[in-house]
C-alpha cells in the first residue's frame, strides 16, 4: 500500500518557537509544540498483515518490501490487534530452534494467530504486546516519545481516528531527524557543547555485548534475555570488531539461513547483505552536538562509546537521546521506569 500525505504550504511547515525558553526545555518544548503528522513523510510504503497469513509468510514479506515491521489486522474483530516486528522473528526463532537438521516446524506452518494465540509462548507475547499501541496524527511528538520510551518499543502506527486507517509507523530514528532539520530553526542550547563525560548519556553499566567467536544462537539469546536492541561484536581483547543489531536477523528470512543458528557471530557478520560499514562510534570526549549529528547523518539507532584501545564502555541510543533532551526535563523518567 502506498501511502501519500498531502503536503503541507509554507505556511503549514512546522512552525518553531523564537522565545527564549531556558536551555533544557528547548527540545521538550519543540516536542509538544508538534505533532505526529508534522513528522511523517510525504509518502511511504505501508504493509499490513492479517492474522491468517502463514509466519514465514510475513518475514519474507517484510524482506520483499524491505520493511521492518508492519501493524496486524484481525478481520474477525475487524480492528488491528498488534504489531509484527523482527523482533517477533528473532523470539520464533530462539524459542523453537533445535539444531541446524530439524525444520522450526512453528516457522514453517504457523499463522500469526495461531503463533499468538499459543498460551506456551509466553515469552513472546506480554503485556502491551497483547495489543496495539499506537497514536493520533494530531498527538504531540512529546507523546509519542513518551509513549516509545514508555512500552520500550521501537514502532509507533499513526491511526488516523477517523478512519482507522494507519498513515504512517513513527520510529526514534524519524523523530530525531525532524528535530535535527526543524530544530536548526531554533537558537543551539548551550548543553550541546558539553561532552559525552559531562553529561552522561547513556548506558554505562552492563553492556550487553556478544563475542565474535560465539554462536548466533547465543546472540539471540541474549537479544531475548536482556532485550536490548544491538550487539557490539567484541574480540578476545574485549574491543569492537562489529555491531549486529535485531535488525540484522532479518538477513537470515532473506537468505533462508535460519536453520542455521550454530554459525559463529564472525560468519553471521560477513554474511550479512545490507548493513554500514565498519562500527559506527564516539568517545567520552566528544560533544553532544558532534554525536547527534553523527547518530542522525549515519542513520542508526545508536553509537558505540569506545575507548582509545576500542573497548567498549557504553551505547548511546536514540532512546537515551530522547530521554535526556525531551522527558528528562518534563519530570518523567520513561526509560528507566
Ligand atoms: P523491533 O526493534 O524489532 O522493531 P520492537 O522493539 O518495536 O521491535 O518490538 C518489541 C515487541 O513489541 C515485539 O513483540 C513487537 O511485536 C511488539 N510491538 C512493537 N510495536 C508495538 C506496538 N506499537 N503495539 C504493540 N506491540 C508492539
Ligand atoms: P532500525 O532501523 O531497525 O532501528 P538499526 O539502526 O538498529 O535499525 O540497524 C540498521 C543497520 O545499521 C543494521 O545493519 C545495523 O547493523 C547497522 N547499525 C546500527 N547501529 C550501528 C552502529 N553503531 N555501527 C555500525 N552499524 C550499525
Ligand atoms: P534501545 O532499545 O536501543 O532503544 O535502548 C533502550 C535502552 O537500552 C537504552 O538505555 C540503551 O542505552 C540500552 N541499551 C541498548 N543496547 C544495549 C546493550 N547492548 N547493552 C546494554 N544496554 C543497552
Amino acid at each position: 500500500m502506498e501511502i501519500t500525505k498531502q503536503v503541507a504550504s509554507q505556511d503549514e511547515l512546522p512552525k518553531t518557537d523564537t522565545a527564549t525558553d531556558p536551555d533544557a526545555e528547548v527540545y521538550m518544548n519543540f516536542m509538544k509544540k508538534h505533532c505526529c503528522y508534522d513528522a511523517m513523510p510525504t509518502s511511504c510504503k505501508l504493509v499490513i498483515f492479517d492474522t491468517t497469513l502463514q509466519v514465514k509468510k510475513a518475514f519474507f514479506a517484510l524482506v520483499a518490501n524491505g520493511l521492518r515491521a508492519a501493524p496486524l489486522w484481525d478481520n474477525k474483530l475487524q480492528r488491528f490487534v498488534g504489531m509484527l516486528t523482527i523482533t517477533d522473528f528473532i523470539n520464533i526463532l530462539h524459542r523453537y530452534y533445535t539444531s541446524p537438521l530439524v525444520q522450526i516446524y512453528e516457522l514453517e506452518e504457523h499463522k500469526i494467530e495461531t503463533w499468538r494465540g499459543d498460551s506456551s509462548q509466553n515469552v513472546c507475547l506480554q503485556g502491551c504486546n497483547r495489543c496495539l499501541i499506537s497514536i493520533t496524527p494530531d498527538a504531540s511528538l512529546f507523546d509519542a516519545i513518551f509513549s516509545l520510551l514508555k512500552h520500550k518499543i521501537h514502532r509507533l502506527p499513526v491511526i488516523d481516528p477517523k478512519s482507522g486507517s494507519v498513515l504512517h509507523i513513527l520510529t526514534h530514528k524519524r523523530i530525531l531527524k525532524f528535530l535535527h532539520i526543524f530544530g536548526a530553526m531554533i537558537p543551539k542550547p548551550q548543553f550541546l557543547q558539553k561532552t559525552m563525560e559531562e553529561v552522561g548519556i547513556g548506558t554505562f553499566k552492563d553492556i550487553a555485548t556478544v563475542q565474535d567467536t560465539a554462536t548466533l544462537y547465543d546472540a539471540l539469546s541474549v537479544f531475548v534475555e536482556r532485550r536490548v536492541s544491538a550487539l557490539p561484536v567484541v574480540d578476545s581483547k574485549g574491543k569492537v570488531v562489529a555491531l549486529y543489531s535485531r535488525f540484522d536477523v532479518i538477513n537470515l528470512a532473506a537468505q533462508k539461513s535460519y536453520n542455521n543458528l550454530n554459525m559463529t557471530m564472525r560468519e553471521a557478520v560477513r554474511r550479512r547483505t545490507c548493513f554500514i560499514e565498519g562500527v559506527i562510534k564516539c568517545h567520552g570526549h566528544e560533544t553532544l552536538e558532534t554525536v547527534i549529528d553523527r547518530i542522525v547523518k549515519a542513520e542508526v539507532h545508536r553509537l558505540v562509546l569506545v575507548d582509545r584501545e576500542d573497548v567498549v564502555k557504553g551505547i548511546i541510543s536514540l532512546s537515551d537521546l530522547l530521554q535526556a533532551m525531551v522527558l528528562t526535563p518534563a519530570g518523567i523518567d520513561a526509560l528507566f521506569s
